[in-house]
C-alpha cells in the first residue's frame, strides 16, 4: 500500500494526495495553487498534460470541499473517471460555476466545466464508499465552505485519516471530536493521519468563534443602519452569522444579488432544514431599477452582502450617495491580510473596493483549525505509525505543536517507508520556487 503526496507539502492549497493498493487508486482533492495578489496562478498541474499523467490508472476522485485549492482542476480529468463531492458542495460547485458562465469569453469553458460537475457522483457524511479494496467513509467537518469532510480510509488492515481543511470554533464544530473519538477511534486505531496546518505559520492569530463575530456584528448593526459586508459568498457560517445579527435588528431588509441569493437557497434548502440558523429565509436581490427595496433600504437601514467586483463598485457608486455617510459601514469578514497594503498577500480588487466606503470594521475569524485544535485532533486520533502535515507553510513546524513528544517523532515531511507502507513525498518545486510560491500564496 501507499500515499503519494503529489503536492500540499510545504505550501497551502493545490492539494493532491493519492492512496493506492495493488487493485486500486484514488486520489483526495485535484487542487489548483492559488492565485496571487493580482488573481494570476502560477501550477504546472493545471493542463491536460500533467493532469493526465497524474490521473493515469486512478479509480476514483474524491473531493474534501469545493474551494479551488482543493477542487480546482476537476475539469480537466478525463471522463473515464469517476468523480466524487459530497451532495450540497455539488450543488454550490454548480451554482457557482453557472455564474462564471456570464463572464464575457468564458461561456464555452464554463459549459465544459458544468458538465464535468453534473456527471460528478455524490455522497453524504458517513457514507461508506467502495473502491476496488479500499473502502472510504466520509465524515462532515465544519470549514469556510460548507458541506466539507475528512475521510476515513480502509485498506489492506491499514487505517488513514485524511482530515482535509477543517476547524473547530464553527457553529457546525461540536461534533469534530466526539465524531473521531465514537465513530472513527471506536472501530480501530488509526495508522497514518494526513492532516491540515494552516494555522501553523499564524499562531499569534486570535481565533474567535463565530458566535463571538454575531455579538461583534450586532453592535455594529445598532450603530451603523447602512451596513454593507464583504465575506466569501459560500461560506455558509459566516454567511449565516451576519443574517442571525439583521435579523436582530427588526424591519432591515437582508439584501444581496442574485447569485449570492442562489447559493442562499441552497444553504437554507439543505443545513437550513435541521437548523433555523441556516435558513435564509427570503433575501433581497438588489437591482437598481428595484426603487421599493431601495426606498426600503433608505427608510429602515439594511445588510448588504457585496464583492469586490465591477457589478458591485457600479451599485456602489449608484447606492453611496443615497445614504447618510455616517450611518453607514462596510464589515470586511475576510483574511486581514488581503487588504493589508504592506502585506504580500494584497489584492488590489479588495484594497480599491474597501476604499469606496465611509467607515470600515474588519471582524474575521478562521476557517481554519488553531494550533490548539490542531495538537487537540493529533493527540486523540493518536495515530500508530505517522503524521503528514500538509497545507501548511512549513511543514515540518508541525512539531512546534503542543503534541505528545512521541508523536513529534512520527511527523513525516520526507519520502520513506514504514513496515510494508510506502509514503512518498513529492515536492514539485525546488526549494527556491517553492520560497517565490510561498510568497505569493494566501
Ligand atoms: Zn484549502
Ligand atoms: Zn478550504
Amino acid at each position: 500500500m501507499k500515499i503519494i503526496i503529489h503536492r500540499g507539502i510545504d505550501q497551502i492549497g493545490g492539494c493532491i494526495t493519492e492512496i493506492a493498493t495493488d487493485n486500486a487508486k484514488i486520489l483526495i482533492d485535484l487542487g489548483q495553487n492559488l492565485p496571487d495578489g493580482e488573481g494570476i496562478v502560477n501550477d504546472d498541474f493545471a493542463n491536460f498534460d500533467a493532469i493526465e499523467q497524474i490521473t493515469k490508472g486512478i479509480d476514483v476522485i474524491f473531493y474534501t470541499h469545493y474551494h479551488g485549492d482543493h477542487l480546482g482542476l476537476f475539469h480537466l480529468v478525463p471522463d473515464s473517471i469517476s468523480q466524487n463531492i459530497g451532495k450540497v458542495a455539488k450543488r454550490v460547485a454548480l451554482c457557482k460555476h453557472q455564474r462564471l458562465a456570464f463572464i464575457k469569453d468564458r461561456k464555452e469553458q464554463s459549459e465544459k466545466e458544468i458538465a464535468k460537475i453534473e456527471a460528478m457522483q455524490s455522497f453524504e457524511s458517513q457514507q461508506i464508499l467502495k473502491v476496488g479494496d479500499i473502502k472510504i467513509i466520509p465524515y462532515f467537518v465544519s470549514h469556510s465552505a460548507y458541506d466539507s469532510f475528512m475521510f476515513l480510509i480502509e485498506a489492506n488492515g491499514k487505517r488513514i485519516l485524511h482530515t482535509g481543511d477543517f476547524r473547530g470554533h464553527g457553529y457546525l464544530s461540536k461534533g469534530l471530536l466526539p465524531t473521531i473519538e465514537k465513530l472513527i477511534l471506536k472501530q480501530g486505531k488509526i495508522d497514518f493521519l494526513i492532516t491540515e496546518g494552516t494555522m501553523l505559520s499564524r499562531l499569534d492569530e486570535r481565533v474567535r468563534h463565530e458566535n463571538e463575530l454575531k455579538s461583534e456584528v450586532i453592535e455594529l448593526m445598532k450603530e451603523y443602519k447602512n451596513v454593507f459586508v464583504m465575506c466569501s459568498s459560500t461560506d455558509m457560517e459566516r454567511l449565516a452569522t451576519f443574517h442571525a445579527a439583521n435579523k436582530e435588528m427588526k424591519a432591515r431588509p437582508f439584501v444581496c444579488d442574485d447569485f449570492q441569493k442562489n447559493v442562499l437557497e441552497i444553504f437554507s434548502d439543505s443545513a437550513g432544514k435541521k437548523s433555523a440558523l441556516f435558513d435564509f429565509g427570503e433575501p433581497y436581490a438588489f437591482w437598481k431599477e428595484n426603487d421599493k427595496l431601495i426606498q426600503w433600504m433608505q427608510d429602515k437601514g439594511f445588510c448588504m452582502l457585496v464583492r469586490a467586483t465591477d457589478k458591485f463598485n457600479d451599485y456602489i457608486e449608484f447606492l453611496l450617495p443615497l445614504l447618510e455617510k455616517d450611518k453607514t459601514i462596510l464589515i470586511y469578514s475576510m483574511w486581514k491580510e488581503y487588504v493589508n497594503p504592506k502585506s504580500k498577500h494584497a489584492n488590489k480588487k479588495y484594497l480599491d473596493f474597501i476604499d469606496n466606503f465611509p467607515k470600515l470594521s474588519k471582524i474575521h475569524t478562521s476557517g481554519h483549525a488553531s494550533a490548539d485544535c490542531l495538537a487537540d485532533v493529533c493527540n486523540l486520533v493518536n495515530p500508530k505509525k505517522g503524521i503528514i502535515p500538509i497545507h501548511s507553510e512549513n511543514s515540518a513546524d508541525y512539531k512546534k505543536l503542543p503534541i505528545k513528544e512521541k508523536l513529534k517523532d512520527k511527523i513525516i515531511t520526507e519520502t520513506k517507508t514504514i513496515d510494508d507502507m510506502i509514503i512518498e513525498i513529492k515536492r514539485t518545486t525546488n526549494r527556491q520556487q517553492r520560497t517565490e510560491l510561498k510568497n505569493k500564496q494566501y
